[in-house]
């Protein structure tokens, strides 16, 4: 039996403190914060974990500066607080990036105005970063010279943050040390809805998505953590709610790596928002759009792309346009919003002033909470947030005070840099490759990575790299087959890596090492999930 389905098999006949239903990164906090403080805790995701808006987003961990622009200070300030605290307890995964911004003649404020404003946001996220810097139209063309500055007045530079990886990794970091702290969670296994019993108690209709088996899960507490489907799985929960969501489609295009620079470049797009060339890896990752839409379901159209490619042609002297063939993935994603019940929000002014921010909705009677909004750079608030609200449920956590988030400590981290020093892993992984592996390793997989350096260590074979063109070595796949909970190709491909964010579709479907990663992960499975995902034999 695999990880899966020993998880689904104890789901069934455990009962819990708390179910969490969503495995997108407000669900993934909720169960890494209950579970480390000594919650019984279940989640489930209809999907795999983070399939959703958690893996569409810009990357970015931020403080918010252009809600500077509408006066919302405590929000940048909160914001501000918050990327710190994340830039602090992730010094591998989250970096700090340098913002270039080009403003073109005719923007509503002047350079020195934005200057100003940098500064200011610079103070408010307590001067951590970098310090700001004015540019000159010259001094863009020198520093940047692939920003078309025929109409520029100037720009600024300024400090925020990155996730190195990729969003969807690193929500699953957060499952991953759930389910290391003994949360029971599972993907492909939805909630068709959660009814109270006599004795109070919830009882989940959950079916598994992979053999459409149903069962039921017993809980104290339901937490809906259901992003975009929050208002949908109340209505099947019969749950009113204080706040609901409404939706803004973003979407980005990757294309081949457009500056050796490692920045985030930003200007303003032709509706006047904040537009990003954001570097993914060895690519370029450009976005994003700001959609009103009525429904979570949507999908990259052709006029978001052509938005997306005339906004970037028009402000980067390329050698030659961009155009709909240097795409290699799309991403698109639906924002949930966050709006007070029974309010209005019709006008434009009224939809682009909507905050980022996140509600949690208590139901404290029937003891059933809606997380609501949010970003991924608000992560640690709302795992703690979830925290006291169950606290406040009657729910008593024995580790109240268990820290539950940030990389292993510096002893630690010190002792496997010691570890990769006696193997000599860097001298020989190094060459060729874009970063050393051994950091990597560490940024991926924290503590596991001890473990991962001492089968290194009987074989260096392991430490190859398997799939061509990427720096995926061999014992990475071993590791995810092992902890991963990997149930489809793309769960692979697209979430606990990015090489499907990275990598064209046919390179992928001609790699020789992929056809072995696939074996690696999945055994006799391989041609069926091969099959599943490129649509042709193995
Ligand atoms: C274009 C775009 C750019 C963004 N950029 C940034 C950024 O740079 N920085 C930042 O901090 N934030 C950003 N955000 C916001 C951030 O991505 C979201 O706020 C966050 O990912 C929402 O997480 P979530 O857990 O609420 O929802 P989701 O990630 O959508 O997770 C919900 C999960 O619930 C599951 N689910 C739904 N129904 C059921 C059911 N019935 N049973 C079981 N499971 C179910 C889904 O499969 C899904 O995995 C961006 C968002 C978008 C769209």
């Amino acid at each position: 039996m695999d990880l899966r389905d020993k998880t689904i098999n104890k789901l069934e006949h455990n009962r819990y403190d708390v179910l969490i239903i969503g495995g997108g990164i407000n669900g993934a906090v909720a169960a890494a914060s209950l579970a480390a403080r000594g919650g019984q805790v279940a989640l489930v995701d209809k999907g795999d974990f983070a399939c959703l808006t958690s893996q569409n987003s810009s990357n970015l961990v931020w403080g918010g500066i252009k809600y500077m622009e509408s006066f919302e200070f405590p929000l940048v300030r909160k914001l501000c607080k918050s990327r710190n605290h994340l830039l602090r307890s992730y010094p591998s995964a989250i970096k700090e990036i340098r913002f270039y911004t080009n403003l073109d003649r005719g923007f509503r404020h002047s350079s020195h105005i934005l200057y100003f404003a940098s500064l200011l946001y610079w103070g408010i996220g307590n001067f951590i970063t970098r310090a700001p810097r004015f540019l000159t139209p010259l001094q863009i063309n020198q520093e940047e010279p692939l920003v078309n500055t025929n109409n520029s007045i100037g720009g600024v530079e300024y400090s925020d943050a990155y996730l190195y990886d990729n969003d969807a990794r690193f929500v699953f970091n957060f499952i991953g040390s759930a389910l290391d702290n003994n949360c029971e969670a599972v993907n492909y296994v939805e909630s068709l809805g959660s009814k109270q019993n006599t004795n109070g108690e919830w009882l989940t209709k959950l079916r598994n998505n992979r053999s459409n088996e149903e069962f039921e899960i017993h809980s104290k507490i339901v937490i809906n953590a259901c992003g975009p489907y929050v208002d949908q799985q109340n209505q099947l929960s019969d749950q009113t709610t204080l706040h609901h969501h409404v939706f803004s489609k973003g979407i980005h295009l990757i294309v081949p790596k457009i500056t050796e620079n490692e920045r985030v470049l930003t200007f303003f797009a032709d509706d006047g928002r904040l537009f990003f060339v954001i570097p993914m890896g060895g690519r370029t990752m450009i976005g994003t759009t700001d959609t009103r839409v009525s429904s979570p379901d949507t999908k990259v159209t052709p006029e978001d792309r052509q938005f997306v490619l005339d906004n970037i042609n028009k402000r980067l002297d390329l050698p030659q346009p961009l155009n709909e063939g240097d795409i290699i993935s799309e991403r698109c994603g639906v924002r949930p919003l966050v709006v007070a019940t029974g309010e209005k929000n019709n006008s434009d002014e009224d939809w682009t002033k909507l905050s980022r921010k996140h509600e949690i909705d208590v139901n404290y009677e029937k003891r059933h909470i809606s997380i609501f909004g949010g970003k991924l750079t608000d992560c640690i608030n709302v795992g703690e947030e979830i925290c006291e609200t169950v606290k406040q449920l009657g729910l008593s956590l024995p580790k109240q005070n268990h820290k539950w988030y940030g990389e292993p400590d510096e002893k630690i981290h010190d002792e496997y840099l010691n570890n990769v020093h006696s193997i000599k892993l860097d001298e020989l992984t190094s060459i060729g490759a874009s970063e050393a592996l051994s950091t990597r390793l560490w940024r991926r997989y924290g503590t596991q990575a001890f473990g991962l350096l001492e089968n290194i260590r009987e074989n260096r074979d392991i430490a190859e790299p398997l799939i061509e063109g990427t720096d995926y070595v061999r014992c990475e796949l071993t590791e995810a087959a092992e902890r991963e909970m990997i149930v489809t190709l793309e769960d692979f491909l697209r979430r606990r890596s990015k090489l499907a964010l990275v990598t064209r579709h046919e390179d992928l479907k001609n790699s020789q090492g992929l056809k072995e990663a696939c074996e690696i992960l999945f055994g006799e499975e391989a041609p069926q999930r091969w099959e599943e995902y490129f649509g042709e034999r193995f």
